[in-house]
């Protein structure tokens, strides 16, 4: 399994996690991003690249180290990217045509439309007034201002209440490219992620259930507490979505649940996500060892994307900075207390609302995982028996 090396651009938290994926299986991983990153620390390799990850010279140093490129983060140059493969021949998963869409959400919007997949309605729109009072006018207020690109927890979207807030909307939004999105009433927020093989065929996990807190993705439940018959519907039209994008790796879908049981996709990931750090502990495979798999061609057997056992209860909690120095270690004190929960962080610099790091917690119920969780989240003061 050790004839091929990943090259990974970004050293976050993601890439340190397929760093460890990859390392189980002797496969080595070469690293290219700014100093000393996280996936930097648990890789003792020499032949890591300081760099930025959108310079296409370290691209391609990179890449003659390497058999295949990924990546941890999509707001990558899309244009290097294919200008090195064209160069060296380089495989690189997920494709950069595919990166190209959906690192701009109204493309990749377009793309999902143009595919038959339900999502929210939404439209290019010109930054001035006019333009997004009558998007207003016809969709209905509140509706969302999102940046196409750049996007992520939340920091280029403003939801505009009323037309009063149209001209807040621009400034926050100012000299962004941007699109306008109508409000989803969602009674839930679903993922599902789902690993692509070069052969095409799509595997999905469980569906989740996320709950975000500002913005941020801050609980999953896994299982998502809804019933089979949306759990599957959940899980078909993430492999549908999916199988739109040629190439292989693995990709997490968004989707908000309305109150008639309609799903529909808000955005996706192409690349190991936030909502599937679970699978970790609670996967026969984790969604960065699947991630690893389809880009190398290694084998994914039958329900290798299932829960472990048909009583595995899953909820991860993001570990995020918080106000007081180090606050955030408290909960993961109480965590390593708590039978059936991992800890993981991710070795960076404490700051406020930073994803530091998660917890996963494990039961033979949601209700038992739920008491684990008010434990460590110091909701109440005795464990489950
Ligand atoms: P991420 O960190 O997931 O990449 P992002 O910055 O790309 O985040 P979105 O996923 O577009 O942002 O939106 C963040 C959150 O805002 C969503 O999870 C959801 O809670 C809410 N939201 C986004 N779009 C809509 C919508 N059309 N209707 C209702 N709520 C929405
Ligand atoms: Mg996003
Ligand atoms: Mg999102």
């Amino acid at each position: 399994m050790d004839s091929q090396v990943i090259g990974i651009l970004g050293g976050g938290q993601l890439g340190r996690m397929i760093v460890e994926a990859a390392s189980r299986l002797n496969i080595k991983t070469v690293i290219l991003d700014d100093g000393f990153s996280p996936a930097k620390h648990i890789n003792a390799a020499q032949d890591h690249i300081d760099g930025s990850f959108k310079d296409e010279e370290a691209i391609a140093k990179l890449a003659a180290k390497c058999d295949v490129l990924t990546v941890e983060i999509e707001h990558v140059n899309t244009d290097a990217l294919k200008r090195v493969q064209d160069r060296t021949g380089i495989k690189i998963y997920p494709l950069p045509e595919t990166i190209e869409l959906i690192k701009d959400k109204y493309l990749q919007k377009e793309h999902l439309i143009k595919h038959n997949i339900s999502v929210t309605k939404s439209q290019g729109i010109e930054s001035n007034e006019k333009a997004l009072l009558l998007f207003g006018e016809e969709n209905g207020f509140p509706y969302l201002l999102k940046s196409r690109t750049m996007a992520y927890d939340g920091r280029g979207n403003f939801v505009v209440e009323s037309k009063e807030d149209i001209s807040k909307a621009l400034e926050f939004l100012k000299d962004r490219p941007l699109y306008a999105e109508k409000f989803a009433p969602f009674v839930k927020e679903l993922a599902v992620m789902v690993v692509r093989s070069l052969e095409g065929e799509v595997f999905s996990y469980p569906t989740v259930e996320t709950v975000h807190k500002d913005n941020i993705c801050h609980i999953v439940y896994a299982p998502a507490r809804v019933n089979d018959t949306i759990q599957k519907k959940a899980q078909i039209l993430a492999e549908n979505t999916v199988k739109t994008f040629p190439g292989a790796g693995i990709f997490g879908v968004e989707m908000f649940l309305l109150s008639d049981g309609e799903l529909l996709v808000n955005e996706i990931a192409p690349r190991p996500h936030n909502s599937g750090h679970y699978t970790i502990d609670a996967c026969v495979t984790s969604q960065f060892e699947a991630h690893v798999r389809a880009i190398t061609g290694l084998p994914m057997p039958l329900d290798f994307t299932k829960l472990s056992t048909s009583n595995t209860n899953a909820i991860m909690l993001n570990v995020l900075g918080a106000e007081k120095s180090h606050g955030e270690l408290e909960f993961c004190r109480r965590a390593l207390e708590t039978p059936g929960a991992s800890v993981y962080l991710y070795g960076k610099t404490t700051r406020l609302a930073r994803k530091m790091g998660h917890i996963n917690i494990i039961g033979s119920s949601m209700l038992e995982a739920e008491q684990k969780l008010e434990y460590i989240l110091e909701e109440s003061t005795h464990l489950p028996s």
